[in-house]
């Protein structure tokens, strides 16, 4: 018999972290977890409130507003993903906007802000069974995760993949733009001074650029099935 496990997988954006965790959760029957879309509903509501802007940040505004955001994730079997509720509305569409992924690597270096969401995180692992996608799963919030995997690809590869994604849903965005923005996320996510993005030492590389959906699950479920032998 197999035991449920707790997979990590950690990147740069856009490197498809969340399509093979959705896949990874499906196959697995696991809860899959989207820790990106609790830094931008954050990110969200930082800018309804007028606390960030391009022009300023005001941190300790949104730090006292910390305990009166309440993050939720809601399973929608037709979507076959959870989508994320933030005080009790939801925001799935609100958050995957290129405003929100203007400011949200900003609002992800607050420490009082990582500090709430990783235990949060922590606490919806406890039962294993859980594959989490985002920067520092393997390092901070699961570093004891049985299966860890760091996904590269680079940056044109991430850009045109976002850029993609943004214009069939309809949103006015150029490729420039948006690989301005994957590299401005990059830099500002492998530098902040707390839990920056770095493979964890045990974590197993996958660079993806030249490998299609189906490759990379095959070979992360056979890593998968490894680790729980
Ligand atoms: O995964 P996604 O691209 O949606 O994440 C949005 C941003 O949230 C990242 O660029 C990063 O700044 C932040 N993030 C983080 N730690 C995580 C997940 C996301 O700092 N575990």
């Amino acid at each position: 018999m197999t035991s449920k496990i707790t997979i990590a997988i950690d990147g740069f954006s856009s490197t498809g972290k969340s399509t093979l965790a959705k896949q990874l959760a499906k196959e697995l029957g696991y809860v899959y977890v989207d820790t990106g879309a609790m830094y931008r509903a954050i990110a969200l509501f930082a800018m309804q409130n007028g606390y960030i802007t391009e022009e300023f940040f005001d941190k300790e505004s949104l730090i006292h507003s910390l305990p009166f955001i309440r993050l939720q994730f809601e399973y929608k079997p037709e979507l076959g993903f959870a989508i994320m509720i933030m005080n009790d509305m939801d925001v799935e569409k609100e958050i995957r906007t290129i405003e929100v992924s203007g400011f949200v690597s900003k609002i992800a270096t607050v420490d009082e802000v990582r500090a709430k969401l990783v235990e949060q995180q922590q606490e919806m692992g406890k039962g294993k069974g859980i594959v989490m996608d985002g920067r520092d799963i393997g390092t901070v919030v699961f570093p004891d995760a049985e299966l860890k995997i760091y996904m590269t690809a680079t940056a044109e590869t991430r850009a045109q993949r976002r850029f993609d994604e943004l214009t069939q849903k309809g949103d006015a965005v150029t490729y420039e733009e948006v690989y301005a923005n994957v590299v401005e996320r990059d830099y500002i996510d492998t530098h902040r001074a707390n839990s920056p993005l770095v493979k964890a030492p045990d974590a197993i590389e996958i660079d993806n650029s030249d490998m299609t959906r189906e490759e990379q699950l095959a070979l992360v479920l056979a890593l998968v099935q490894k680790a729980n032998s």
